[in-house]
């Protein structure tokens, strides 16, 4: 029933697929501001952590970053500033394939192939759409409604075992997992690997210091609310200082109490202290001295992050070409997918 072509990508993909040896991780973060310090526990750290055990995909994810609105001059610098912050954080271009989104065409064009088979009821249940569209559901872009299956896209094209995210994207990938079903079962045939979400039990929600109802976030217009991977000592102690508690002046971690057990959660993520370990450091102690102790473990974490960043950044054709080499690395295998997905519905 395939063509030629079709028949020597599948075989590649097949290929592709028996001769690996590590699973394979795909993730990515939007280039639309400061990083901060929730994309940072609850994806980069453990990216690099674990960036010996899996053959590494993390994409610079520029495509998502236009479904709001974003200067182009902010945009393009906001990529490259990105890619210094993930080899600042310890990914290494030997063991990772850093990659700029756009810089892949098959993204784009796998988007419109499974935006055909997605159905709308699955959209409208992404609640991340809700949040960000709010009550600008008429004016905000079909892209920023159509972002998960373009984020699903991103992960099946590279046959992605794995998805280490923070809690937030947990829907995203299962509505990944369920695309690809949909799909495999229709033409009988394994064109997609199904993914699953990576999600660590520490770090994965990070919430705003202004409001610690709310998850920390790049697009949330008040500073204060995130601290990013460069905010300097004195800006760290400040927003820490600033940050919402409450009048019970209790060190505990409580449900009940967001703004504290944010901070307490932060405060574990950073030293790998147990919950118990931590009450008891501040037995009888204040959200003052709490709030010290975390500013200078904040500070330990993300001083030698920004050395080693101010040395990359300086650099940007050095890092324009780690991007072009790991786009030219990754590409046969989104060609490979695309073209396996094209041939068993008969396009072209
Ligand atoms: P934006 O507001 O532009 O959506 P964002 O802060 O949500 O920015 P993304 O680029 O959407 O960042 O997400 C990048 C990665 O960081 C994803 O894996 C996401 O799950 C993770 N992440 C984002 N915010 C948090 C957070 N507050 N806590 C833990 N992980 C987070
Ligand atoms: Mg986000």
């Amino acid at each position: 029933m395939s063509t030629s072509i079709g028949q020597d990508i599948k075989s590649q993909t097949v290929e592709n697929t028996s001769a690996q040896t590590k699973k394979r991780v795909f993730s990515g973060i939007q280039p639309t501001g400061n990083i901060h310090l929730g994309n940072y526990l609850g994806a980069i750290r453990n990216w690099v952590n674990e960036q010996d055990r899996y053959e590494n995909i993390f994409c610079i994810v520029d495509l998502h970053a236009i479904t709001l609105p974003i200067d182009p001059k902010e945009l393009h610098m906001n990529i490259r500033k990105l890619a210094a912050i993930y080899l600042a954080c310890g990914l290494d271009p030997q063991h990772c394939k850093l990659f700029v989104q756009s810089h892949v065409h098959q993204h784009a064009e796998l988007t419109w192939i499974l935006n055909c088979f997605t159905p709308m009821g699955w959209l409208n249940r992404m609640t991340q759409f809700k949040t960000k569209a709010g009550s600008n559901l008429d004016t905000v872009s079909t892209g920023l409604y159509d972002y998960p299956v373009l984020m699903a896209c991103d992960i099946l094209l590279y046959q992605s075992h794995y998805v280490p995210v923070g809690d937030d994207q947990r829907q995203h990938v299962e509505l990944t997992r369920d695309i690809a079903q949909r799909f495999n079962g229709l033409y009988k045939e394994q064109v997609f690997t199904l993914p699953e979400a990576h999600i660590s039990t520490v770090g994965a929600r990070i919430m705003s210091l202004e409001d610690p109802t709310k998850k920390m976030s790049k697009s949330d217009p008040n500073p204060s609310a995130y601290i990013t991977l460069l905010d300097d000592p004195k800006t760290i102690k400040k927003k820490i200082g600033r940050a919402t508690t409450d009048s019970e002046r209790l060190v505990k971690f409580d449900p009940q109490r967001p703004g504290i057990t944010n901070l307490l959660n932060i405060y574990q993520t950073i030293t790998g202290q147990s919950k118990e370990e931590i009450e008891a450091t501040f037995e009888g102690k204040g959200y003052g001295d709490f709030k010290a102790a975390l500013t200078e473990q904040l500070v330990a974490t993300l001083e030698p992050i920004q050395k080693r960043y101010n040395e990359i950044i300086s650099d940007i054709p050095a890092l324009e070409d780690t991007l072009k080499k790991g786009a030219e690395n990754v590409l046969p295998l989104a060609e490979s997918t695309l073209q396996h997905a094209k041939q068993v519905i008969g396009l072209g």
